[in-house]
């Protein structure tokens, strides 16, 4: 280890969600170099990145394609305003963005992170209202344990009260309906034999409140940080079902599930459904560069498209707005998953994951089992017939983060969900590698006692 790097790390540093105190006994693994799925420290040590460095690598470290269209970029020019100046890297991506997207997105608005992509779809939504005449609509439906990111704004919609409650009394005024959380269905249904009740407490929100609600906001098919909930594509077509009865916005938040995880370029295709808005962020530059973008219809952009004293010009915007160089990898990822076939073999990352959660379902400590893509979650649980939790004192994820590190493994469960969010470039020997060590961790029975 680089004790002198940890040391000043630990004198300048703050970290984000995390206890400092912890970093007492387990400090911050300064990390040397990466390649492919493995980080690699000062002494040589590996770490596979299970967690795509918190949802975003996409076509794995180190990667020269990259990496070349990044130092192209740079030698032509860094960064430019985007206000009154635009650039060849900015359109070519536009133009991507919109040949991948769903047919009816026509426009690109660039960011710079998850929860301003967010936050710039609300806005859009709620000035569309507002340009229209309609100034009653300012709240916004969206999901129990969804999550929009750390913004106010954005917490103002998400529903994770461990990250959220204490700043409460900050956020707009938002509905919130059940979450199709299938393993603990909160009308107590199975999956397999349910009718998709929790659009029941949706539709019930909107009946009451649809003319205050500019937009349903919500993660498509995967639930990531409310606890990689995965839902079935039926749930995500009735809320589209709904949005268009009730004529509100639907705003998918591709944050996390888009560029390939799911085992399609973006989660809506599962269902076939075409969004007012999409917020995309992560996986974008493949995890290379911070970018966020907000993409939208013509309709839409049509109603801000008019002389300049109606007052209907969108206010918004950030320093870093379609930087470059953020873009140059943008479209060198686009790129690779032509080249290199990735969601072919997102397909078959999909069957090993389902083989491995098959094997260890059985397991006396997994109560639920699932996936989509590139990701599988195993839900651990004290009781398998009750379904009920370990004592949260007890700590289990940070326990298995812990043991994970010593196995080389990057695991980061939330709470006690353990998830796999891989990078969709893994190899099939380093899959098979992971999922032993992984294994190896759910069979050392003394941390579950
Ligand atoms: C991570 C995430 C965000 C927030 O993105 P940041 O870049 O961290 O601000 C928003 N929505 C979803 C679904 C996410 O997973």
């Amino acid at each position: 280890m680089n004790n002198e790097l940890i040391k000043k790390d630990l004198k300048y540093i703050w970290h984000p969600y995390t206890q400092m105190k912890d970093c007492e006994e387990a400090p911050p693994i300064p990390i040397e170099r990466a390649d492919g799925v493995k980080l690699y420290d000062y002494d040589g040590n590996f770490y596979y990145d299970t967690i795509s460095s918190w949802w975003c690598n996409v076509h794995g470290h180190n990667h020269p394609t990259i990496k070349k269209a990044i130092k192209e970029q740079l030698d032509a020019f860094e960064h430019v305003l985007f206000a009154g100046f635009t650039h060849k890297p900015a359109v070519e991506l536009a133009e991507r963005l919109i040949s991948i997207t769903p047919k009816n997105i026509t426009r690109v608005f660039y960011s710079d992170n998850g929860s301003t992509a967010v936050e710039v779809a609300m806005k859009m939504s709620m000035q569309y209202w507002q340009n229209n005449g309609d100034e009653k609509r300012t709240s916004f439906l969206s999901l129990d344990r969804g999550y929009h990111g750390d913004t106010i704004g954005a917490m103002s919609v998400s529903g994770v009260d461990l990250f959220n409650n204490r700043f409460e009394s900050l956020f707009f005024k938002s509905f919130k309906a059940p979450s199709p959380y299938c393993y603990r269905c909160p009308f107590e249904k199975e999956k397999e034999s349910c009718s998709l009740e929790c659009l029941t407490g949706m539709e019930g929100i909107l009946k009451e409140h649809a003319g205050d609600i500019a937009g349903i906001l919500l993660e498509p098919l995967l639930m990531a940080a409310g606890g990689m909930i995965i839902y079935p594509p039926e749930y995500l077509k009735g809320v589209r079902d709904l949005s268009n009865k009730y004529g509100v916005h639907l705003i998918l938040d591709e944050v996390a599930a888009g560029f390939g995880r799911t085992g399609k370029m973006f989660a809506c295709e599962h269902a076939d459904v075409e969004p007012d808005f999409m917020c995309l962020s992560k996986g974008i530059t493949s995890g290379y560069l911070p970018m966020g973008v907000t993409v939208t219809t013509e309709e839409i952009f049509k109603t801000f498209y008019d002389d300049y004293d109606k007052l209907k010009t969108f206010y918004h915007g950030h320093t870093f707005t379609g930087n470059p160089v953020a873009c140059a990898a943008a479209i060198a990822s686009i790129d690779l998953f032509e080249k290199e076939h990735t969601l072919d073999r997102v397909v078959e990352i999909d069957a090993e994951l389902k083989d491995f959660l098959k094997s260890v379902q059985d397991l006396p400590m997994v109560g639920d089992v699932r996936s989509i893509g590139a990701v599988g979650v195993m839900e651990l649980v004290k009781d398998k017939n009750t379904k009920a939790s370990f004592e949260s004192k007890k700590r289990l994820g940070y326990e298995i983060y812990s043991r994970g590190l010593k196995k080389g493994l990057l695991l980061r469960p939330l709470g006690d969900i353990v998830y796999f969010f891989l990078p969709l470039s893994v190899k099939k020997g380093e899959l098979d590698d992971i999922f032993n060590r992984t294994r190896e961790i759910l069979e050392t029975s003394s941390i579950f006692l």
